[in-house]
């Protein structure tokens, strides 16, 4: 229906029409913006004025035509580009990470780049440090366009100031967001030089970067640098430096690029594809069985101390920042666990898991990298309900773990994990995948059900963008997580329902089709919250 106030600019069309366009702005890309941010407004009955929609539109126009990016701007000689030539050598503790929400590669990252740094500053030797006057952290790429979003100031200064990811207290984020003057002594050898947010600087956010996610660490005496160091956040809190050289690992007992590879080892050995895993692990990492397991319980731990925490909420939690989305894991659970059907209480409490583990990572509380900050509401959500509601067998849902874990470093290997690559299917999708995975091996799947099991949660993730509104992991975020566990749980039914050899896809495809439609995605939909949800949302 048109809007009937004279005054709103989409009153009438033809207003737009005969808007004035902005000098330097190109007129097509401007009266799209501005139309699409319109009818957001139309049909949300926000009304923003006349100049805060041209504000808008101009700010997401840019002033040339500037052709759509295809490509990832991502330099051939990353580890991470460069990683899948040979066999898979991630390990457990890589890759599940405990750390701050809301993003792994905009929190967890930065806060192990600026601690990474900071190590590396107290070797400086005694006469340099002697000089020093300043710490400074410039942010560049995605991690500018979104990173205040994302609290991405706050964790690199906690890292800077010597606090680690999977120990920092919460509320140390918290307060620096309260109080943002806060200043802080960090000790360099006998120097004490003080640092605030202030000394974390959004830069330039486009420009030649190695990664969509670069960031520098300098420390200066006056203009001086001491000590500089290039880092990149390459997604699911992973960090490369320039010039890194990823360390040397062990052999893998079992060395497997691919799905196929892994799943023939796993069927040649009458074994699952989590104890092919176990045995790499063991191996890559020189470990023991006990100690592998060690660390999944803890892993598994915390996911359940993340739901658990999140369904504890109160039902009008406000989470932070401008959006002022209400929590609802709480409400969703109780009215899920009321409902008269069965199957429908299912859907329910499984979403319910998901979105209380989603809305602890949009309140910056710790999380886990599964395989990201913006989708760790997803495996947690099945690892719940596996184990407190199913209450399946403890060690069914460690294998269960390590056989997601395998789905993920496929994924890493071949295409990505970070959203500024390949958006979100790299996220919810890849998460789903695993979690399809974890649950089919969790109920004893063979090796094949299990694999279709990750190929079908993952196709259905194909394509799909990141476009958080206002930069805030919450919207579509945190809902998406939801999704991501019912698809996880329907890819396991339909897989264990099928006849296996009949399935048609080969996960191993579904990965390259992952890594083919990232190169292609637009970059506007790769977590810079210029395009999608981020563009249509009015926040009023
Ligand atoms: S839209 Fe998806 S990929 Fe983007 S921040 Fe949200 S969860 Fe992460």
């Amino acid at each position: 229906m048109a809007n009937q106030d004279e005054n709103h600019p989409l009153a009438d069309t033809r207003g737009l029409i005969d808007r004035e366009i902005p000098d330097g702005v190109d007129r097509r890309r401007f009266l799209m913006r501005a139309a699409v941010g319109g009818a957001a407004a139309v049909m949300t009955g926000c009304s923003p004025s006349p100049q805060e929609q041209t504000a808008k539109a101009v700010a997401t126009s840019g002033s040339t035509p500037a052709p759509a990016p295809s490509a990832p701007p991502l330099a051939a000689d990353l580890n991470v580009v460069q990683k899948e030539k040979g066999p898979v050598l991630t390990t457990l503790d890589e890759f599940y990470k405990v750390g701050p929400g809301p993003s792994s590669s905009h929190t967890i990252g930065p806060m192990r780049i600026t601690y990474d740094f900071y190590q590396r500053a107290t070797k400086l030797p005694a006469d340099k440090l002697a000089k020093a006057t300043k710490l400074q952290v410039n942010l560049f790429g995605s991690l500018s366009a979104t990173g205040k979003g994302h609290g991405t100031e706050r964790a690199a200064l906690a890292g800077l100031v010597g606090k680690e990811p999977a120990t920092v207290d919460p509320k140390f984020l918290d307060s620096l967001r309260d109080k943002p003057d806060q200043v802080f002594p960090v000790k360099l050898g006998d120097k004490s030089i003080d640092v605030s947010l202030k000394d974390v600087i959004y830069d330039a956010t486009k420009g030649d970067f190695k990664h969509p996610n670069t960031m520098t660490v300098k420390l200066l005496a006056g203009n001086d640098v001491l000590l500089e160091q290039e880092y990149y956040s390459v997604g699911g809190g992973f960090i490369e430096w320039k010039g890194y050289t990823p360390p040397t690992k062990n052999p893998p007992k079992y060395p497997f690029s691919t799905m196929k590879q892994l799943r023939t080892y796993a069927e040649t050995n009458k074994t699952s594809i989590a104890k092919i895993l176990l045995a790499n692990e063991m191996s890559i990492a020189g470990r023991s069985e006990e100690e592998v397991y060690a660390f999944v319980d803890k892993i598994i731990n915390a996911m359940v101390a993340t739901v658990k925490s999140g369904l504890s909420m109160p039902e009008d939690d406000v989470l932070p920042g401008p959006i002022k989305l209400h929590s609802k894991a709480a409400t969703v659970y109780k009215r899920a666990m009321d409902d008269k059907f069965q199957s429908d209480r299912g859907i329910g409490v499984l979403s319910a898991f998901a979105l209380a583990a989603s809305e602890e990572n949009g309140r910056g509380h710790l999380v886990i990298t599964a395989p990201t900050g913006g989708s760790a509401g997803v495996m947690p959500s099945l690892v719940y309900g596996l184990l407190e509601v199913r209450k399946v067998d403890r060690q069914k849902v460690r294998d269960g773990m390590l056989a997601a874990a395998a789905v993920g470093y496929l994924c890493k290997h071949h295409a990505t994990l970070s959203a500024a690559e390949g958006g979100c299917q790299a996220e919810i999708g890849v998460a789903s995948s695993m979690a399809a995975a974890l649950t089919a091996t969790a109920f004893d799947a063979p090796p094949l059900v299990v694999e279709n099991a990750a190929e079908s949660a993952l196709e259905h993730h194909l394509g799909m963008t990141c476009d958080p509104v206002a930069g805030y992991v919450q919207v579509p975020c945190i809902e998406r997580c939801a999704f991501g566990a019912v698809k996880a749980w329907t890819a396991y039914a339909i897989a264990s329902n099928e006849i296996a050899s009949r399935h048609r896809i080969d996960f191993d495809e579904t990965v390259a089709a992952l890594a083919q439609t990232a190169k292609d995605m637009n970059s506007k939909y790769k977590e810079t919250s210029e395009a999608g949800l981020a563009l249509s949302v009015t926040l009023c």
